[in-house]
């Protein structure tokens, strides 16, 4: 169980308004206490992925990685902002608990490439945004065999 405000979730579907047709993405931070999780704040990141990195991924990539960057453009989370994030985690006994992106025209479902790139104590929270509209949000998180599972989202 992953539990957020209205208010917070209303944030991460603002953030991927406004990036639209592009991803967002950023970081959760929150507390949690065995398979239950809190966010306590949402931060938004800038985007990471650049145009040149997204050629330079294409090019090292065969097969799948080419399928990938066709369903959907990569979203990084700048080191920086990661270690801020840490930071603030260990000083306020936080955790961080994970990662929001968007799907723009797509459903709130992880990629190929998502579950490739997931770490396996993250929470994935993915909002889906159609038309520059936020729609539907779901939560993943991968199980023991490394495939995504979806984790109950409360908002209150
Ligand atoms: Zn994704």
């Amino acid at each position: 169980m992953l539990g957020m405000s209205r208010e917070q979730l209303r944030e991460i579907g603002g953030h991927g308004e406004r990036t639209y047709p592009r991803e967002c993405c950023g970081l959760l931070l929150g507390t949690c206490d065995g398979q239950q999780a809190w966010v306590i704040e949402v931060w938004p990141a800038e985007n990471a992925w650049d145009e040149s990195s997204a050629v330079e991924f294409e090019r090292v990539g065969d097969g799948p990685t080419r399928d990938w960057q066709t369903q959907e453009r990569r979203y990084t989370i700048a080191p920086e902002l990661m270690l801020a994030a840490q930071k603030t985690a260990r000083d306020r006994q936080w955790r961080i608990l994970g990662i929001y992106h968007s799907h723009p025209n797509h459903e709130a479902v992880p990629s190929e490439c998502d579950r490739q790139w997931a770490w396996p104590e993250y929470y994935y929270l993915i909002v889906s945004v159609r038309d520059g509209v936020a729609g539907e949000s779901h939560c993943w998180r991968l199980d023991e065999q490394g495939q995504f599972r979806e984790v109950s989202l409360q908002v209150d």
